[in-house]
């Protein structure tokens, strides 16, 4: 996972995240307290619970793939932004692979908690296709894998400040997940869904719950309503976010497994997200 180097700009997505987080918690002592799961590979099986046969095969193809017109073949499936590395596809498999092992030691008791250090991302990844340095979702993966070893109902909240897209769209329509995405929305930022009104659908209706926090707006001298740029929200604001909307939602669908997708680019002076003050340490 530390070898795959995908074309986005630096500041996106890098090795360095993951090594950084290691030493860190190296060096607080913290790795030495804790279990530690041996990373592996998603199996087909896992992978075909939430993904295409396409979308499997283009991002198994970026392991020959060079520069970005070699993916013309695999368009419908990821963008020519796509490309990687000869190890992409092997760390994008053992990213979802050791989410879902994580899940399964959950659910069956095994472990009471834990974090899966891994990356490349994957809340962006669809059913079909993937996009923005998601090749694999991983933390659909680990509901599927949470799902075969028992558990009924799983919670995904997703406090990374681009919305879920793959992840909620993999499970609009399914009542026994819920997906709660609390991200910035409006003025074309990335991945430009996830608004408020969008609440799943069908028998998923009611599962999907989106926290989109818009920049205000300005009516402007023709009357227009534009939105303007907006500082990071108050740490008060996101807290009431949780405690209003979070938690209770949690206590009223009792699920027996809560995944986090927790990206931390929502913090104050992340170079992409720059939405909340202080209190994403708090989380
Ligand atoms: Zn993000």
């Amino acid at each position: 996972m530390q070898l795959h180097r995908g074309l986005l700009p630096p500041n996106h997505e890098r090795p360095e995240r993951l090594r950084t987080v290691l030493a860190r918690l190296r060096a607080a002592g913290l790795l030495d307290v804790c279990g530690r799961l041996q990373p592996r590979e998603a199996t087909e099986e896992e992978l075909l619970a939430v993904h295409s046969p396409g979308l499997i095969a283009a991002v198994a193809a970026l392991s020959h793939a060079n520069q970005p017109s070699d993916l013309n073949q695999v368009a419908e499936h990821l963008s020519p932004d796509m490309l990687g590395n000869r190890y992409t596809y092997r760390a994008a498999r053992t990213a979802a692979g050791t989410a879902a092992e994580l899940a399964r030691q959950l659910v069956t008791g095994r472990a009471s908690n834990g974090m899966a250090f891994v990356r490349p991302a994957g809340h962006v990844a669809g059913p079909d296709t993937g996009e923005a340095g998601s090749y694999l979702n991983n933390a659909a993966v680990a509901v599927r894998a949470a799902q075969a070893a028992g558990a009924r109902r799983v919670m995904v909240i997703d406090w990374d400040v681009h919305h879920c897209k793959g992840t909620s769209e993999i499970f609009a329509e399914d009542p026994s997940v819920v997906v709660l995405s609390l991200h910035r929305y409006g003025s074309g930022f990335f991945p430009g869904t996830g608004p408020a009104e969008h609440v799943g659908v069908g028998r998923g209706r009611g599962r999907t719950i989106n926290v989109a926090w818009c920049p205000p707006t300005v009516v402007d001298k023709r009357g227009r309503r534009i939105q303007v740029e907006a500082p990071p929200i108050a740490d008060g604001d996101y807290l009431t976010a949780w405690h209003m909307l979070v938690l209770p939602v949690a206590a009223e669908f009792r699920p027996d497994l809560i995944l986090v997708s927790a990206g931390f680019d929502a913090a104050d002076k992340d170079p992409l997200g720059e939405l909340v003050q202080g209190c994403m340490c708090e989380l």
